[in-house]
């Protein structure tokens, strides 16, 4: 389930934050701020339950609002990666030498 949010190289995604009511079974808009999340906490609170906290609790979560191509070319990941693939035969390679010299 968590796998869904998984992001391909091109894209990023954007965080925000939901509300949950576990008392009601639901959960309200993403919002880009947790201030924005808390303010929906307190509406919802204020609305149903007569500003208490539900019985069965409540939060605010990270969630996804979307997604968006990202903006620089996506090839410093993939260099960094082949920069360790290289560092490390090097590194083979002087084992190896150091090894069959002694
Ligand atoms: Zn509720």
């Amino acid at each position: 389930m968590e796998n869904e949010q998984g992001a391909t190289s091109n894209e990023q995604i954007i965080w925000g934050f939901q509300y949950f009511c576990d008392q009601c079974d639901g959960r309200l808009e993403v919002r880009p701020t947790q201030e924005a999340a808390k303010a929906d906490c307190l509406t919802h609170r204020q609305q149903k339950h007569g500003g208490l906290i539900p019985a069965n609790g409540d939060r605010i979560e990270y969630a996804a609002i979307g997604r968006r191509p990202t903006p620089t070319e996506g090839s410093s990941s993939g260099g960094c990666a082949a920069f360790v693939i290289v560092a490390t035969i090097v590194i083979a390679i002087i084992a190896v030498v150091y090894v069959s010299r002694h």
